[in-house]
């Protein structure tokens, strides 16, 4: 069976979550490879290979921390070169997508991003995007050497399958423009100790119809009862009531959660296109005309200050 290279996320040996779901659908495709880089990387092993890992490339080195992407794409080239695999999947993170589109370019390769699923094809693996402010969906294969794949968070189910996990350290000399941008300080933000938007199971999202900033307290109290991150719409944001980071739509952050909650949102194609994926959609909306009705697998018309915090103490109880 062809073998198919998935790059790990990891923070210092723990691995995020999208990696595993890479791994799921990478098996509907191949055998999956996994490229594991930086510190801790050989700690991943074993968790790689509970989830279908058949071996675990792995390198540490201080580069991988100090560089921007650059030493990364370095390595996961000597895994295409090393592999010569039937594709590459990389989690559609800020720095997956940059990773992506710079190896692409190396193996002069064709890329599709932001997948939402894969499946095997008889001309190579084909990808389902939702494009165009999620108006189409898309089916879509490279025509040119080994595809590469960036795959949204929660596209898939994480399924365990053990496999063998073989560890193989990695030969990878980092080319001259890999230390070319060094990373000077970081600041980390300060957790909330919710999941991270993106990455998150759950999204409970807040619109204009929330009507303040101390009143976005409702909305979260619903997400920490169901262990949720929280969303906002850009009216919202734009008004001041919640963090950028937080915006979901158009021009703020795709999800793609098992639940979406969308409370006091109106439904405009710019917030769809960031959600519309999600597999459960939930409305609370005063006005039974709102659009997101048209979307919703379940609606509530009423208004939100009565509705979510019944459900907040509903959750609770269960
Ligand atoms: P509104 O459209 O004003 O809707 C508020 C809703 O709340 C209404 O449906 C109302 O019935 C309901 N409501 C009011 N009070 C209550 C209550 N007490 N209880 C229950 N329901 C209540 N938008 C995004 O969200 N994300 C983006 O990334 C984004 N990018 C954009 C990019 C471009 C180029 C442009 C032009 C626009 C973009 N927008 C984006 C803006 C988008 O067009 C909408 O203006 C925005 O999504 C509206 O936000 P909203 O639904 O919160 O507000």
């Amino acid at each position: 069976m062809a073998e198919v290279l998935v790059y790990v996320d990891h923070v210092d040996g723990a691995v995020r979550k999208p990696t595993l779901e890479l791994l799921t659908l990478a098996r509907r495709i191949g055998d999956p490879v996994a490229v594991a880089l930086g510190n801790g990387a050989g700690e991943t092993a074993s968790v790689l290979a509970e989830h279908g890992a058949v071996k675990v490339y792995t390198h540490e080195a201080a580069e991988y921390a100090d560089y921007l992407v650059v030493p990364k794409v370095d390595a996961l080239q000597a895994a295409v070169t090393a592999v010569s695999p039937a594709a590459v999947l990389v989690p559609s993170s800020a720095e997956g997508k940059e990773i992506a589109a710079r190896l692409a370019l190396r193996i002069k390769s064709g890329i599709i991003t932001d997948a939402v699923d894969l499946e095997a094809g008889e001309n190579g693996p084909v990808a389902t995007q939702s494009v165009f402010a999620a108006s189409f969906t898309t089916k879509t294969r490279v025509s040119t050497g080994t595809p590469v794949i960036t795959v949204k968070p929660n596209s898939a189910a994480v399924e365990a399958a053990a496999a063998a996990g073989a560890v193989e350290a990695l030969t990878v000399s980092f080319s001259e423009a890999a230390t070319g941008t060094k990373v000077t300080s970081r600041t980390p933000r300060e957790s909330t100790g919710r999941p991270e938007l993106t990455e998150a199971a759950i999204v409970v999202s807040g619109g204009r119809g929330v009507n303040g900033a101390e009143n976005f307290a409702v909305i979260e109290a619903l997400a920490d009862s169901l262990g949720a991150a929280v969303g906002a719409s850009r009216a919202a944001v734009d008004a001041g009531w919640y963090p950028h980071s937080n915006q979901v739509g158009q021009t703020g952050k795709s999800v793609s959660p098992q639940l979406y909650i969308a409370n006091g949102i109106s439904g405009a194609i710019q917030h769809r296109a960031g959600m519309q994926t999600s597999k459960t959609i939930v409305a609370v909306n005063k006005d039974a005309e709102a659009p997101i009705f048209d979307l919703v697998d379940y609606g509530v018309v009423g208004d939100l200050f009565d509705v979510v915090p019944q459900l907040t103490e509903e959750v609770k109880t269960r």
